[in-house]
């Protein structure tokens, strides 16, 4: 059995901490903020996600899965809501019963943390912030509000997001360590649509609402209490963007503009607006993501994506279902573990932060065209004709293990089958009506 450090207590660490407690590892996970169940509101990121088959798998596996989702909303489709106020509901997949889940970022944190604290040689310690890590070593510094201690384990664990503290100690001390980070022009803010006064919600609760505008886009997910969390992704700057909103006016301006139907929703639009943070997005590349025996990335700390497939947290999971499987497969060699962990995950997790920025141009602006929503009813038919032959992408991402890339490239195939199809019934289409126009 080894010893783990893990370094962040997110949605990943929690969880890792579950899975590696369950195999005997003495594990000690130290997280920067304080114990998320006496209140701390995770800040900065979304309040709540949707959580799909692969996240479903990572919890299922060590028996949390029931409990976890019983607090979530299942969302069928995405509801499109155009500038008249006009909707339009395009159902996930051909079996109604596939469907991603919304559900609070805090609640699932704890749910995590807690089944990592049933074993008794899981520890977990709030507000300890990791400085560096000494890889050599696999020693950790860590700040605490008594002053400096470090911790040492036969590996370290990175498990701390997107702007990963043990990462930076890799980069520091390894020559052929890459890196690539990458922002979009687009970032985002939470606004709410409350409950109503019965605790009832004021839109269809079983779907993700969308209002498309091409460049930008605002988003809904239903919350337990009748409330919506909404997100706009909006440019940063330019001529009508984050950048150039200056006045309560210009925000009601822009919304009655653009979200006509949205606005009567949010009594707290202006508050909302002016207090929330704007959030950038970014995609996050390294390889490789271990040292030796000693040190290891999960999660956002070895490959933030943006969140528009709504996977980032999903992969994060996966992430700790293949390192489990790998420390298993290679017991007694945790390097080869590690090595074979990064060379299991890596092509996925580039895949998927391909897939993740693709989806944003689907989302903000394919979802809105007639041509759109066609191909998708082609998809559902096709998948419902050819079972186990054709499965659209968005259902390979969400409701299958199907590795991301190897769903890229059979989704690319699809297509190039089925465009060449096309074009072929059209060839015989004009064939056989110049035939007959030449007999007559
Ligand atoms: C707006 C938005 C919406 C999203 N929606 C979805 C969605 O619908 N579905 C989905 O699957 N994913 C979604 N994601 C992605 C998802 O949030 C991340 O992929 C997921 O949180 C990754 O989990 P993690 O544990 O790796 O990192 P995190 O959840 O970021 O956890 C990292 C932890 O490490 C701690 N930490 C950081 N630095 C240190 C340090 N130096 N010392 C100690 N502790 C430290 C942090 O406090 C935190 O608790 C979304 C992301 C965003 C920004």
């Amino acid at each position: 059995m080894s010893k783990f450090v893990l370094i962040g207590s997110g949605l990943a660490g929690g969880l890792l901490a579950a899975y590696l407690g369950r195999r005997g590892h003495e594990v000690d996970l130290y997280e920067r903020r304080a114990d998320p169940r006496e209140g701390n509101i995770v800040g900065g990121r979304s309040i709540n996600l949707a959580i799909s088959t692969r996240g479903i798998h990572a919890l299922k596996q060590i028996g949390i899965a029931d409990e976890t989702l019983q607090n979530a909303i299942p969302m069928r489709g995405r509801m499109i809501h155009d500038k008249s106020g006009v909707l339009h509901f395009a159902p996930y997949d051909v079996d109604p019963k596939k469907c991603i889940n919304s559900i609070g970022r805090a609640a699932l944190n704890s749910t995590v943390i807690e089944a990592a604290q049933r074993h008794s040689n899981v520890r977990v310690h709030f507000n300890h912030k990791c400085t560096g890590v000494d890889l050599a070593s696999a020693v950790a510094c860590l700040e605490t509000v008594k002053g400096t201690i470090t911790a040492e384990g036969d590996a370290v664990i990175g498990v701390d997001g997107a702007f990963s503290a043990v990462r930076k100690s890799m980069q520091n001390a390894i020559a052929e360590f890459k890196y690539d980070e990458s922002y979009l022009a687009h970032g985002y803010k939470e606004l709410t649509i409350p409950p109503r006064p019965d605790g009832s919600w004021q839109m269809e609760k079983n779907a993700l609402h969308i209002w498309p505008r091409k460049s930008f886009m605002m988003i809904a997910l239903p919350n337990p209490d009748g409330s919506f969390t909404c997100t706009l992704f909006w440019e940063f700057e330019g001529p009508r963007s984050f950048g150039t909103i200056q006045t309560d006016d210009d925000v009601h301006r822009f919304f009655d503009e653009e979200f006509p139907d949205a606005v009567p929703l949010m009594p707290t639009l202006l508050e909302d607006f002016r207090n929330n943070p704007t959030g950038s997005l970014v995609t996050i590349r390294c390889a490789p993501w271990f040292y030796r025996d000693k040190v290891c990335l999960v999660g956002d700390a070895a490959h933030a994506v943006v969140p528009f497939y709504g996977q980032g947290m999903n992969a994060a999971f996966e992430d700790c279902v293949v390192l489990d499987e790998c420390l298993e497969e290679n017991h007694g060699n945790r390097e080869r573990a590690f090595a074979e962990y990064f060379r299991r995950r890596k092509e996925n997790a580039d895949a998927l932060a391909d897939l993740a920025i693709g989806n944003f141009i689907e989302m903000r602006d394919k979802t809105a065209s007639k041509m759109f929503r066609a191909k998708k009813k082609l998809d559902h038919a096709l998948e419902a004709a050819l079972p186990g032959i054709y499965l659209p992408l968005y259902a390979m991402v969400t409701f299958t293990r199907i590795p991301y890339s190897a769903a890229a490239r059979r989704a690319r195939l699809q297509d190039r089958i089925l465009y060449a199809a096309v074009i072929g019934l059209l060839v015989i289409g004009i064939v056989t009506v110049a035939m007959f126009l030449g007999r007559s």
